[in-house]
């Protein structure tokens, strides 16, 4: 079956403009100005719209096993198409934790059933994330884990860390690190600052997260392992990550949506859809995350997806656990960093595409180009809508932009080349899973 796309603006790695896409057994067969359809194509009309290769996300919590009530792998992925991400990799804070090739091979084997979007796997750096003993990496490894993480908790003790780093270099797998030196934030719930101190909430000192990404990048320097830097959200982070890699210590980082989004001011309101860890940046923290977009120092966006139930996020700011859910919104949300930041539409679609796309070595994903796959998003920009609960997708409803109005509107995404969300009919089943039944 062959799909073309008429008339839409690509913005990718490869094409940026008004450029037609065929694509032929689920693979993009050519990119160009004005494709006939003399053969009866199915033709899908994108003009007004932007077509952006389907995004992925390398940090999301989707809480299968134990946590279901909050998400499962089902409604997490429909909350990625929706989003117009078509690849997205779970961290494994899960109970029990991703911590064996058991636990990986159950969420490899169950999202490829669900044939939604595609999942990766990140095991635990320690078993059941206690930050003592290694997980047995090799095996995760040949199970199919694309990383390694104890993300939600950091590695405390730095011989365990230079270990986990040293295994995971013998292997080729890069360790994705959660900076943060406990001791320092515990206790607190904001970014320290004037803020912090008119607001009355106890704060976490930017140090806490800064103090740790230089721990580990010296780590990184001894062990020569690849090292990505997860959600840095400080200057000093960027700052420390920026002179890494000009001293060529094989460092990457990533920023979250919401962390080029918001400030520590909007927490005005005490609303605990905002409150998150690490927590929001203040105003000039942010103008450096915008910065190092431009300037390539952060490498990459992604969401930190994080749902909760309403039970848990409806208490007292003080009470109410860390986190955002936020695959629903990516498109939204990236475009509308694009609005607020005046960064380009194309350096942020290649941070949450090509990019990601290059550092876990996914092949045929991440670009709009011939013989990639046909995973792709079209976007109206013009279109709004209001966010109500039960749009979305996901069961995480904790979300700063709930209940209001949203800018743009993802129209269909499309993976291996057929509509699996359309914007008019909702989820569609993929031929595949049709034929599995
Ligand atoms: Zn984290």
């Amino acid at each position: 079956m062959k799909v073309l796309i008429k008339g839409g603006d690509l913005i990718s790695h490869s094409y940026v403009g008004k450029y037609d896409v065929l694509i032929s057994d689920g693979r993009i067969e050519k990119v160009a100005k004005d494709i006939d359809n003399d053969n009866g194509y199915r033709e899908i009309d994108a003009s007004g719209c932007f077509v952006f290769p389907g995004f992925i996300d390398m940090h999301t919590h989707l809480r299968e096993p134990g946590f279901e009530y909050r998400e499962t792998l089902d409604t997490g992925l429909k909350a990625a198409l929706h989003g117009g991400v078509t690849t997205l990799a779970c961290m494994p804070n899960t109970l029990p934790a991703i911590d064996n090739k058991a636990n990986v091979s159950f969420l490899l084997g169950k999202s490829k059933d669900l044939h939604l979007a595609d999942l990766l796997v990140i095991g635990a750096i320690t078993k059941r994330r206690e930050g003592k003993e290694l997980a047995n990496m090799g095996e995760m490894k040949m199970a199919g884990v694309v990383a390694f993480s104890d993300d939600g908790s950091p590695v405390t003790n730095s011989h365990i860390m230079r270990r986990a780093m040293e295994y995971a270099k013998s292997i080729d797998l890069p360790v994705i690190s959660h900076c943060e030196v406990t001791e320092l934030s515990n206790g607190g719930h904001m970014r320290e600052g004037w803020f912090s101190t008119y607001f009355g909430i106890y704060p976490i000192p930017d140090v806490a997260e800064s103090i740790m990404v230089a721990r580990d990048i010296e780590l990184s320097y001894l062990t020569g392992e690849r090292l990505h830097i997860a959600h840095v959200s400080t200057k000093r982070s960027v700052s420390l990550v920026k002179q890494a890699k000009r001293d060529g210590i094989p460092v990457t980082c990533e920023v979250t949506l919401n962390h080029l989004l918001f400030t520590d001011e909007d927490l005005f309101d005490y609303d605990t859809n905002k409150k998150v860890n690490p927590p929001l940046p203040t105003r000039k923290d942010q103008d450096v995350l915008y910065e190092a977009i431009e300037d390539g120092t952060i490498d990459i966006l992604v969401t930190d997806h994080a749902p909760y139930a309403p039970h848990e996020k409806e208490v007292e700011f003080q009470r109410a656990p860390f986190g955002i859910s936020g695959l629903d919104l990516f498109s939204n949300m990236l475009f509308e960093v694009h609005r607020r930041s005046g960064i380009g539409m194309r350096k942020l679609v290649e941070a949450a595409t090509f990019v990601p796309a290059r550092l876990y070595r996914l092949e045929d994903k991440g670009d709009i180009k011939e013989r990639n796959l046909g995973d792709l998003v079209i976007f109206d920009p013009t279109q709004t809508w209001e966010c109500l609960p039960e749009i979305l997708y996901s069961k995480g409803k904790n979300t700063p932009f709930i209940g209001k109005e949203i800018k743009g509107k993802v129209i269909a995404t499309l993976k291996n080349g057929e509509i699996v969300y359309d914007a008019e009919e909702g989820m569609m089943r993929r031929v595949e899973e049709i034929e599995a039944r």
